[in-house]
């Protein structure tokens, strides 16, 4: 999508620190981080939101969770969190799929 962040950063078009990349996600380290290892990792394909994983692309988010566990292994992650916000009272500020991945401090629960 033309006016969309993320897909600009896979385009290379906007600049970001990347963690991994295939042919099916990217991975990048989140400009604010939220603790010591913050990193995101999205689908190629512009998904809206999980609300938007269908039969049509859940292979694609199979795949992610697949990377998002070998990313950790590689990073030396023993504990860490995945989130994704889906919409904007959970807080998704950028429409386009993506799992945080936190790493190296306590969490709380719940989560605010
Ligand atoms: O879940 P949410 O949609 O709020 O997450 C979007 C994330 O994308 C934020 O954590 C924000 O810091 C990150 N971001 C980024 N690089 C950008 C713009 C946003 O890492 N250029």
């Amino acid at each position: 999508m033309n006016d969309c962040l993320f897909c600009k950063i896979i385009a290379g078009d906007i600049p970001s620190k990347k963690v991994y990349e295939d042919d099916l996600c990217y991975a990048f380290y989140d400009i604010d981080p939220q603790a010591p290892t913050h990193f995101l990792v999205i689908p190629k394909e512009h998904i809206q939101s999980v609300s938007q994983v269908s039969a049509a692309n859940q292979a694609t988010v199979g795949h992610i969770f697949a990377v998002i566990a070998k990313l950790a292994g590689e990073l030396g992650l023993e504990s860490y969190r995945v989130v994704s916000n889906i919409g904007d009272q959970a807080g998704q500020s950028v429409h386009h799929l993506h799992f945080h991945v936190l790493s190296g401090r306590d969490f709380t629960w719940p989560p605010g």
